[in-house]
């Protein structure tokens, strides 16, 4: 027995995918072409997998202003801000970002993922409950881990059971953390919030929602979710990324609770890893600009985003229970869906394949996002192939 002995199964795994074409876990854009194009296996391909929801990776001023903090501030800030110092882009992009969320304070983390991470398991600790829907991404379940609360899952968006698991925790209700997605990365579903905000104000708790994918993309001003359902007020925390609507990386945390600040003393995500590089926030600060003052980048998201999902159900898929830009294929086995991704990157149509366990329920995902960059014709060309390949498939 050796400590390797337990990639064994994962070997096997590795195989069988192998077998059927390339190994999509190691995929290799070759070169970017645009928001929505790459050289991939030397061919053109339409990406529809990126999370690039406003497509505002090529967006010229954002361009700009990462080149100008590059040549002014340098590559990277080479440290912590609680060792090395807060750079005043730093702290500007915090001000925006509670300034664009009307909240009190917000901190920013060099990752979405970090972000849930120093988040969860500082706002929780030990004696304290975090109830989490049982579909959240993988970074709110590590966030849990990090800390010392006892973690327990509510069924997925099942609002009587959360709220049974409420009532069991009896005083302990006051002490918990709920953790809601706005639209969740699998199925591309909401949570229901009003439902969940009507009940953690009747238990005393607290409420955390990661717009990961729903900054941008939900809600009039584009601030997510709790924008949309007129809810703003009521949640406690919202965490979100930089890495989807704003096409660069990182992550944030805003809240009305004054607290929040305090977390740059005890987080360790916060505290022990390098922040953010200039450039990075540079073209963030103003990304969140563009989609401040561009409000036709949502609405062309919509637009087509009804289009993919009207195109797919029509072909015969089962899609997620309701549209957005996340809109994943369910299909009948892995061997299918690896089937199924090899013959759509042969075809130039780039999707993400997501299989079991990573996936709610173990289905079996070719899950696609939509962008405000997409044309139409690129929308018809990503279902014609959907549909030579379900034909093709069904025999
Ligand atoms: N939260 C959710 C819901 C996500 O889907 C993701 C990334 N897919 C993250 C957090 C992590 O964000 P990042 O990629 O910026 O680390």
């Amino acid at each position: 027995m050796t400590l390797f002995e337990k990639f064994k199964p994962i070997l096997a795994a590795r195989q069988t995918i192998l077998e059927q074409g390339i190994d999509p876990f190691k995929l290799v854009v070759q070169e970017v072409i645009s928001p929505t194009e790459a050289m991939i296996n030397d061919r053109r391909t339409i990406l529809a997998g990126t999370n690039n929801y406003l497509g505002l990776t090529f967006n010229p001023e954002c361009i700009e202003a990462a080149r100008e903090a590059l040549g002014s501030q340098g590559t990277g800030t080479t440290g912590s801000r609680m060792a090395n110092g807060s750079f005043a882009s730093h702290v500007a992009l915090e001000r925006d970002l509670a300034d664009f969320y009307r909240c009190h304070s917000a901190i920013v983390f060099s990752t979405g993922y970090q972000a849930n991470l120093g988040i969860l398991s500082t706002i929780a600790g030990s004696g304290d409950v975090i109830l989490l829907d049982s579909d959240s991404h993988a970074s709110i379940y590590d966030g849990c881990r990090l800390g010392g609360a006892e973690v327990i899952r509510f069924r997925h968006n099942d609002v009587s059971n959360l709220e049974k698991r409420l009532t069991r925790l009896g005083e302990r209700a006051s002490r918990t953390l709920i953790v809601v997605e706005g639209i969740y990365s699998m199925l591309g579903d909401r949570a229901p919030l009003s439902a969940i905000v009507e009940i953690k104000k009747r238990f005393g708790a607290c409420l955390v929602v990661d717009e990961a994918h729903s900054l941008g993309v939900l809600g009039p001003g584009g601030r997510g979710l709790a924008e949309e359902a007129k809810l703003e007020e009521d949640v406690d925390f919202i965490v979100g990324t930089f890495s989807k609507s704003l096409g660069s990386t990182g992550g944030f945390c805003v809240s009305r609770h004054q607290e929040l600040d305090l977390l740059r003393y005890v987080s360790r995500p916060y505290i022990f890893s390098a922040s953010l590089c200039p450039s990075v926030v540079a073209s963030t600060r103003c990304a969140l600009k563009v989609l401040q003052d561009t409000p036709a980048l949502r609405e062309r998201l919509w637009k087509n985003s009804h289009e993919l999902y009207a195109g797919l159900q029509k072909i015969g898929f089962t899609l997620g229970p309701e549209i957005s830009p996340v809109i994943a294929a369910t299909v009948p086995s892995k061997e299918y869906a690896v089937a199924f991704w090899n013959g759509l990157i042969e075809s130039g149509v780039y999707v993400n394949l997501m299989l079991p366990p990573a996936t709610p329920s173990g289905l079996s995902l070719l899950r696609c996002s939509v962008s405000a960059a997409h044309s139409s014709e690129q929308l018809a060309y990503i279902c014609e192939v959907f549909k030579g390949l379900y034909e093709k498939l069904k025999t």
